[in-house]
């Protein structure tokens, strides 16, 4: 028979069972069954058992509840939900077993702390509904109270690009969610996935209407609102309470900002670098000077949202311009910001009931620096800033209320007193003194007895067992009055001794003491309820002085790194002259980065096709271009000296198979899948970048699809997007003034005797080779492999003179069926001489044609390990022979 503890547990566990569950036993949280093994593997915690009433022990094992957050951290973090069964009622009326039950469910979606940068990033929870004709998505981040839902038409790439633009922790979808879009989900997401029935677990129109309002609410179309109220739902399922900071429900349309799909985002390194996965290296990196984490999540926003209706971005641009210029008032304003908390966060906890007094110092603090930040905006001239000067709330009354109830150093628990002010409350006063009152009085009766008794060493003393005594050492015995004492407790060097009158002052200092404790926790709450109220003032001025800090730090950073304010158009022309690289300029420093032009229009410049050897700095230009573009749509300044860019709709980028290691994906199939995407999704108005695509296929594949795709690009009327396109296919070249739009564009390189020097300028023209063995010379590969490969070459180049890059005529597309084969059986034949007839070098790059020198290496490596005769080695010859695969193997890495 299970115990009447175990009983309830199992109770309680049956509705929560996919949640790990901390069930509170006096000073711990116990978890049992699965729940202990999976927490005692995660936690490293010792497994334990307890009798539960079954044969079996049930295995068990237990935190301090008060060491809880790191490890309800922890667990969130690795993707587990946590529920938090307390008791209920108050054990001392409990009849039988005290009830316990679920107070709140903590989820990666709802856990604030749970990620260390989480104070500049949002933590947001998602939930996706399909409904025949459209995807609806519903978000919010509970900690800021933000509560946000779109929909658009039935398209999977749309729905992708909002997840990984948005980045949720978790995203809740339907039970009955197909695999195949499931499946899609989770290989864009990390989110956990949270799968509920979305028919049945909503909340009412009702409850959307009482959480936001009714004419919000009214403006939904059918899906956006059936998603905003299966969030709220597992908001309140979670959460187990009302959250007022969640006050406003956004509506915001897809539309409005610029598209960038998944991928590109990733390429484009905006909020973490390709290879690290860091935030150095990014362009955030780079743009974040943010004063305050409301100001680090609105330039986040900004950069993942570049603006696309022209007002709007230069209403920014000017606040920017006016700070910029205004260098000092903006650094006065900097200093004010500096000084604010996370109002937006703090007031989450407030709704939350979760806030104490240092909380609330936090915020008095912060509000005492609006009144100052809006004098600084009464003197701004910009629309921007103008408007925020009429919107932002100084909040005096709240911060009048702080001020005198709140004290300056309170203690950190609101449940030990000393938390409210002298005077606030009468009561607290009296309390106060009568306390203090009898502390003195205590004091006096020290003095007395010493006086009395003349044992100088007399003192008074308290414990929390014996209350207030006096105590006399040893030596002092003798001098003891008869009768004046009453005895209490022994010690090895000293007696203690109580008296009546010790004891009734006791009495009165300590129910005074227990009175205030309870009286200031009462008068806090209410306090705490009274700013509540004003929830949606103070999250109004948060926001403000988050986007304010966000403007802010664009004009410091445009002042720290020379930027120019751009021009914005909507004519389809991206001028930039003496264009950077926002974040390679800052990586390589001291002004080392060279600057380049760039034209791109709607007749002859429309293609840029940009040719020049591995490593000369394409690929860095093509971003460049991007970057500033984006950039521009920001909000930003940007690194040139003059630009004057076209607003784009959606921003690609497409990396070439082998260049993309990063992202794990390199299979010519994906490239294809995307550069299909981006041929179907582009429009006059985008911006396209296409490095080196083809590059994943043998060479005449490649190059066959890299030219349709530029004579797609170039002749289909539907597109006609503003394309930059990197190749190392020189054939190509010769499509400028084949094809309209199609313009050359090469770096130069300079070339000593057989060396070749960068140097990283965009000239009109293209390259006439690719210098990939020149290349290799630079990466240091040894002399033998350089001469060989020439030797390699001019052979090829002799026997294969029409598919030679200097003789292909533009008109013989039809050549790589026929001759790619001629051209690879010659290549290993040349290729088996050097390794003497392995016949595994068959596999070596059968179909490229640059020679590519790891994968010769890489094979011989291979080769070598093959060769080892493993029986025939000593220990010591095998520890030798590792030791030197290892270096090599390194070398390739
Ligand atoms: P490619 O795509 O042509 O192979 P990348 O664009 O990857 O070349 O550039 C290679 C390296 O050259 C970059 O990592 C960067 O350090 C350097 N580089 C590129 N462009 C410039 C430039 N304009 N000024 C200075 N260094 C540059
Ligand atoms: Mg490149």
């Amino acid at each position: 028979m299970l115990t009447p503890m175990m009983r309830q547990y199992f109770e309680i566990k049956e509705n929560y069972k996919d949640c790990i569950l901390f069930f509170r036993l006096g000073d711990f949280y116990e978890m049992f069954f699965d729940d202990a093994k999976i927490a005692s593997r995660e936690l490293e915690l010792v497994l334990t058992g307890r009798d539960c009433g079954l044969e079996e022990r049930a295995p068990m094992c237990g935190i301090p509840f008060h060491a809880a957050s790191s490890y309800i951290a922890r667990l969130v973090n690795k993707g587990y939900k946590v529920a938090i069964g307390e008791q209920v009622e108050d054990p001392s009326v409990a009849k039988g077993i005290v009830k316990r039950d679920v107070i709140k469910v903590i989820t990666p979606g709802t856990f604030v702390e749970a990620s260390e940068d989480s104070e500049y990033k949002n933590t947001y929870l998602m939930c996706v509904i399909e409904d025949d004709i459209n995807y609806a998505l519903a978000i919010s981040d509970i900690s800021t109270g933000e509560f946000k839902t779109t929909s658009f038409n039935n398209s999977m790439a749309t729905l992708f690009d909002e997840i990984t633009k948005v980045a949720p922790k978790e995203i809740i979808v339907d039970e009955n969610i197909s695999e195949e879009l499931l499946k899609e989900i989770k290989s864009i997401s990390q989110a956990l996935i949270t799968k509920r029935n979305l028919n049945k677990e909503i909340c009412s129109e009702d409850d959307l209407i009482n959480q936001f309002s009714e004419v919000c609410v009214a403006s939904l179309d059918n899906s956006s609102k059936k998603a905003s109220m299966a969030l709220l739902k597992y908001i309140f399922d979670t959460q187990k309470m009302n959250l007022t900071n969640i006050n406003l429900l956004e509506h915001y349309d897809i539309i409005n900002y610029m598209t960038i799909d998944g991928n590109s985002r990733r390429n484009l390194e905006l909020t973490e670098s390709l290879k690290e996965k860091s935030k150095k290296g990014s362009l955030i990196w780079v743009l974040d000077k943010t004063a305050t984490s409301m100001g680090g999540r609105a330039i986040r926003k900004w950069i993942e949202e570049p603006l696309i209706i022209k007002n709007e971005i230069e209403k920014r641009l000017n606040g920017v311009e006016e700070l910029f210029e205004k260098n000092y008032f903006n650094e006065d304003l900097r200093l004010l910001l500096k000084e604010i908390y996370d109002i937006e966060r703090i007031v989450g906890k407030i709704s939350n009931k979760n806030a104490n007094a240092k909380d609330l110092v936090s915020l008095r603090h912060s509000i005492s620096k609006i009144p100052g930040i809006k004098n600084h905006l009464s003197e701004a001239n910009s629309d921007l800033l103008k408007e925020w000067f009429n919107a932002i709330d100084e909040l005096e009354d709240v911060k009048e209320l702080l001020d005198k109830s709140i004290l300056d150093d309170p203690s950190l628990s609101i449940k030990e007193g000393n938390v409210i002010r002298d005077g606030y409350n009468d009561e607290v006063d009296s309390l106060r003194t009568a306390k203090l009152h009898g502390k003195e009085w205590i004091a006096a009766l020290e003095n007395r007895e010493r006086d009395f008794t003349g044992i100088r060493s007399l003192k008074v003393g308290y414990n929390k067992v014996f209350g207030y005594y006096i105590e006399i050492s040893k030596a002092n015995y003798s001098s003891i009055p008869e009768g004046r004492y009453i005895r209490k407790q022994t010690l090895a060097n000293a007696e203690r001794f109580i008296t009546q009158e010790l004891k009734e002052m006791e009495d009165k200092i300590l129910g005074a003491e227990e009175k205030l404790i309870s009286l200031e926790y009462n008068l806090f709450i209410e306090i705490r309820d009274a700013i509540e109220k004003e929830i949606p003032r103070l999250k109004k001025s948060a926001r403000i002085i988050g986007d304010l800090d966000a403007l802010s730090t664009l004009a410091i950073v445009a002042l720290e790194n020379n930027y120019i304010k751009p021009v914005i158009n909507e004519d389809g022309i991206v001028e930039i002259k003496d264009g950077r690289h926002p974040v390679v300029e800052k990586v390589i420093g001291n002004g080392e980065f060279v600057s380049n032009d760039t034209l791109v229009n709607q007749d002859e410049n429309r293609l840029l096709l940009i040719t020049g050897p591995n490593m000369a700095g394409k690929s860095t230009y093509m971003r460049q271009v991007a970057l500033i573009t984006l950039m521009a749509q920001i909000g930003s300044f940007v690194p040139a000296t003059a630009a004057n860019i076209s607003i784009c709709d959606k921003i690609f980028t497409r990396i070439g198979a082998s260049d993309d290691l990063a992202g794990g994906k390199s299979t010519f199939m994906v490239e294809m899948w995307e550069v299909s995407n981006i041929l179907k999704n582009a429009t006059n108005k985008s911006l396209v970048l296409l490095d080196e695509v083809g590059r994943g296929t043998s060479t005449y594949d490649g190059l066959s699809i890299a030219w349709s795709v530029i004579e797609y690009i170039s002749t289909n009327n539907n597109l006609k997007c503003k394309t930059l396109f990197a190749t190392h296919y020189h054939e190509l070249t010769k499509l400028e003034g084949t094809l309209e739009g199609v313009k050359n564009y090469s770096v130069a390189v300079s070339e000593i005797d057989d060396n070749i020097i960068f140097l990283r300028k965009i000239v009109e023209g293209g390259a006439d080779q690719s210098y990939g063995i020149e290349v290799a010379k630079l990466a240091g590969l040894p002399n033998e492999v350089i001469n060989r490969a020439k030797e390699i070459l001019s052979t090829l180049e002799d026997t294969n003179t029409n598919v030679n890059n200097k003789e292909i005529a533009i008109e013989s597309v039809e050549l790589k069926n026929t001759n790619s084969k001629d051209a690879n059986s010659n290549f290993n034949d040349n290729y088996k001489l050097e390794t003497k007839g392995n016949e595994k070098s068959k596999k070596v790059k059968e179909d490229n044609f640059q020679l590519d020198f790891t994968m010769i290496e890489k094979e011989n490596l291979l080769n070598s390990i093959a060769n080892i005769d493993v029986m025939a080695l000593t220990p010591l010859d095998a520890m030798n022979a590792l030791y030197k695969l290892t270096i090599e193997a390194k070398k390739l890495k």
